[in-house]
């Protein structure tokens, strides 16, 4: 497979490789993608370059029409974008489904803001003179993110950029890069024009490359927090604008008065849906002593029956962690977590049967977990959730804020007024009440404080903040020199 640079199908000029391989069964190859070089980055920012030149001055609303046709080539194609999706980065069919349909809420959500990107007018303090300003693209957009979510978080980046009259050059994970080149196929249908949208293959030295290309004026990036704080750190000195969406430990509080059941079903699905591997994965559970025992006991049970196996399978619940780096990295974890606290389900890698082939580990809990744990404090990024026990709704705030952290966060209750102080106290860019961790809606802001990110908020119109600069006009038509400061006062 290749690069698609200035809409043409390139090969490296590198010349090097590097394998795709399922995380289900690593006997499968599904093919070798460049490993792309500096030139082949200069050549992807090249087209980017002068493709802007035109895209820029495409009307909003048509560059709108053609985001809303690719959000009907991502439904048409749902289904074969989802088991290539899989087959690369493990995760189950509905789960990939889902991601797919969070590029085609975004492409119509993007479509719809270009006959908005709203700018503002105000008094001016003179006479026959009008203020405005509006937004402006910027230029080309270095794109660069994590295999977690494929097609669904470089949508939240791209297809924004590319509605306010950006360009971009992509660099996806080396972890997910058939689901990229299918993203291009599609904006290629759409009838994007060459050179708007260019994806380059490769690993951290490609991304590097990006960064410090002088013509690349914006850099997104979704990764992890000491990937993320490197890049932030050359963008500094580069007076680049950067927007980070990094890390999380996030958790989820369940008080005594709470619905269990509705409880217990959304740490499930928050802990070990995509095999704990979202940046918003529930990973800490912090549950009132009154019902403690009861939720740990229902857990157990219930996280020990699901079905672990090839996500592609009909029944699968759970599907591989994504490579062998990452297993030892998890299994590493939970080693310590074993040493610390008490491991009451899971602990082990799975290679039962054709499991042996693939990246599989049983979906692993721990109790008498306290701020003082390993498995509490940092981003494991697989299926391990950390269990806490308080004695007040306090405790359980502070609990939860005990994090470097500050992503997404939960919070079971049937209690008022302890919902809005928690939604008021909580330290995280997103908060749920009665709901899991995990759940972002495309035309909502969407991001974190603390360690996971810089200000920013993808999803919704904040996004337009990102890949936007503004421009104030000031027209005078008074026919004479106006002197604001110095006639008027
Ligand atoms: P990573 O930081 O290793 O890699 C992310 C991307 O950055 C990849 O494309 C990689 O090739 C590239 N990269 C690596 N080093 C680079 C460098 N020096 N310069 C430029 N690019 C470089 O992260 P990962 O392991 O792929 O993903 C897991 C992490 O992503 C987790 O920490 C997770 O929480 C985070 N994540 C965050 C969000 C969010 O929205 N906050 C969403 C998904 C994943």
């Amino acid at each position: 497979m290749k690069n698609y640079i200035n809409g043409t199908w390139t090969a490296s000029e590198s010349g090097r490789t590097f394998p795709n391989i399922n995380p289900a069964d690593n006997r499968d190859v599904i093919a070798e993608f460049p490993l792309s070089s500096s030139a082949d980055v200069s050549s992807a920012v090249q087209a980017a370059s002068t493709a802007f030149q035109s895209w820029k001055l495409t009307p909003a609303p048509k560059r709108g029409d053609i985001l809303r046709r690719a959000g009907d080539i991502f439904t048409r194609r749902k289904d074969e974008l989802a088991d290539v999706m899989t087959r690369e980065m493990g995760k189950t069919l509905t789960e990939t489904k889902g991601d797919i349909q969070e590029a085609i809420d975004t492409a119509y959500y993007a479509a719809t803001e270009t006959r908005r990107l709203f700018g503002y007018t105000a008094p001016s303090e003179m006479h026959n003179k009008m203020n405005l300003s509006f937004r402006m693209p910027i230029g080309v957009c270095g794109i660069i993110t994590a295999w977690n979510f494929p097609i669904a978080v470089p949508s939240w980046k791209i297809l924004p950029a590319l509605a306010a009259g950006n360009t971009v050059v992509f660099k996806p994970s080396d972890d997910s890069p058939h689901s990229a080149n299918i993203f291009a196929e599609i904006l290629e249908e759409a009838g994007l024009p060459a050179g708007v949208f260019n994806v380059i293959h490769g690993d951290a030295e490609a991304g590097a490359e990006l960064v410090e290309h002088p013509d690349v004026r914006v850099v997104g990036f979704t990764g992890s927090t000491q990937t993320g704080t490197a890049i932030a750190a050359r963008c500094a000195q580069l007076n680049k604008k950067v927007s980070l969406e990094m890390g999380g430990k996030n958790a989820q509080i369940v008080m005594n008065d709470a619905d269990l059941d509705l409880a217990i079903d959304g740490v499930l699905w928050g802990a070990f849906g995509t095999t704990g591997q979202r940046c918003t994965a529930t990973s800490r559970l912090i549950l009132h002593e009154d019902i403690h025992d009861l939720v740990v006991d229902r857990l157990i049970a219930l996280s020990q029956k699901l079905v672990l196996g090839d996500g592609r399978k009909s029944g699968t619940q759970v599907g591989p962690v994504i490579n062998q780096r990452q297993l030892d990295k998890i299994m590493s974890y939970i080693e310590i977590g074993k040493q610390q606290t008490t491991c009451v389900a899971g602990g082990y890698r799975d290679t039962d049967g054709d499991k042996q082939h693939g990246y599989f580990i049983a979906p692993t809990i721990f109790t008498g977990v306290t701020s003082e744990h390993t498995t509490f404090r940092e981003e494991i990024f697989g299926p391990v959730l950390s269990v806490s026990k308080v004695s007040s709704f306090e405790q359980a705030i502070t609990l939860a804020n005990d994090c470097a952290y500050g992503l997404s966060s939960s919070l079971y209750t049937k209690d008022v007024n302890r919902a809005f102080a928690a939604i008021r106290d909580i330290e995280a860019g997103i908060t749920y009440i009665n709901a899991p961790t995990i759940g972002a809606e495309a035309h909502m802001p969407f991001g974190g404080i603390k360690g996971t990110g810089n200000g920013h908020r993808e999803g919704g119109w904040t996004v337009f903040d990102i890949f936007t600069e503004w421009k104030t006009v000031y027209v005078d038509y008074s026919g004479h020199l106006q002197r604001a400061q110095i006639d008027n006062y």
